[in-house]
């Protein structure tokens, strides 16, 4: 039986493919204002201020520059090349010292999804998107998308990794795969990002109820945390965090050895606590105007989101 947040969630996860809703809401006066809240701006110059700012302020920052399913090889390379801009900015403002500010990449973004060779146009993309970060002295983390490109995404990474061995993986727990997947990745030095997953998936290979995909979370957290690798923390909920905590403390892991991660825009007070108890709090930092589908599925998750998304709309009138 599937409850009635959970049919919200998969119908707003359905309309976050949607090309007919998406010239909707993207139309919608209101929409700015939301995306606002979630997004960091349109262009480099915002997103490399809002970076400041959160280094400035003892946190972290991953930066997504947004868009994802891309059909078209020309803009496959414009999404590289706005990568290859960024990294040269935040160095330029020395922000990529010490990894303080890295990246985040959707392959789909950078070719993946391209009919003919799009794994191998996407690996080619990456792996200049990780030169670029090996130059300004930072780490590349490769985002998850849904579960048809789980194994080409694991192969890409294990491909960028012969040359970039920081590059970092995403393991979403709501796959019954994920807790395998832990093991397999645990290992020394390897970066592996653990967040619940973000798309909709069917029932044959994702767990459908919030209470198996946090015990699910659970398990995986367990495996990474005892573990050789270094585990990214990637949750707004306070009972994951709190027992990622206590199982990080049973391990005696040093602060410097794993990470807790949220993305901008949410529970920013609890960003600023948990980096001010000495702990690396890094932020998910998106930029850009292709915000459709990354705000489709912020809705998706918490039904407060969708009802200021709505309570806007009705103010506006
Ligand atoms: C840094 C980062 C990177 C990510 N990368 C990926 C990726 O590559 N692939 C992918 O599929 N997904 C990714 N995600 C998204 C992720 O999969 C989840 O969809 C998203 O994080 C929501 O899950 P949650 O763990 O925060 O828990 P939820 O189940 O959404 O929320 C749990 C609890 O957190 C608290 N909470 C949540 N939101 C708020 C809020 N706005 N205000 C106050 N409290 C709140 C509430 O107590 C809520 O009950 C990423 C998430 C983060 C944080």
């Amino acid at each position: 039986m599937i409850d009635a947040s959970a049919a919200l969630r998969q119908g707003l996860l359905g309309l976050s493919r949607s090309k007919a809703v998406r010239q909707v809401i993207e139309k919608a006066p209101v929409s700015r204002d939301v995306v606002r809240r979630f997004v960091a701006g349109d262009g480099t110059a915002d997103c490399v201020q809002a970076v400041a700012d959160l280094v400035g302020d003892g946190r972290l920052a991953t930066i997504d520059f947004l868009g994802e399913d891309t059909l078209d090889v020309a803009q496959a390379s414009r999404t590289r090349d706005a990568y290859l801009t960024l990294l040269q900015e935040l160095q330029a403002r020395e922000l990529t010292a010490s990894g303080a500010a890295e990246v985040s990449v959707k392959l789909s973004a950078v070719g993946q999804a391209l009919p003919q060779d799009g794994e191998k146009i996407a690996l080619d993309n990456a792996r200049q998107i990780c030169e670029a970060a090996a130059t300004a002295g930072t780490t590349v983390t490769i985002d998850m998308e849904d579960h048809t490109t789980t194994d080409s995404t694991l192969g890409i990474v294990r491909d960028l990794r012969a040359d970039f061995p920081w590059v970092g993986a995403v393991l979403q727990a709501y796959l019954h795969r994920t807790e395998a997947d832990c093991r397999d990745l645990a290992t020394e030095g390897s970066r592996i990002r653990l967040c619940k997953g973000a798309y909709k998936e069917p029932e044959s290979v994702a767990f459908q109820e919030s209470h198996d995909v946090d015990a699910s979370y659970v398990r995986c957290l367990k495996v990474l945390l005892e573990g050789d690798g270094y585990p990214m923390i990637a949750s707004h909920d306070p009972r994951l965090i709190e027992i990622a905590r206590s199982l990080a403390d049973k391990q005696l892991r040093a602060p410097e050895s794993f990470e807790y991660q949220m993305l901008f825009g949410i529970r920013p007070d609890e960003q600023r606590r948990i980096a001010a108890a000495g702990n690396q709090m890094r932020v998910y930092v998106p930029y850009g105007d292709e915000w459709y589908g990354y705000l489709m599925r912020r809705m998706a998750e918490r039904p407060a989101n969708t009802m200021f998304f709505l309570r806007a709309l009705a103010t506006k009138g």
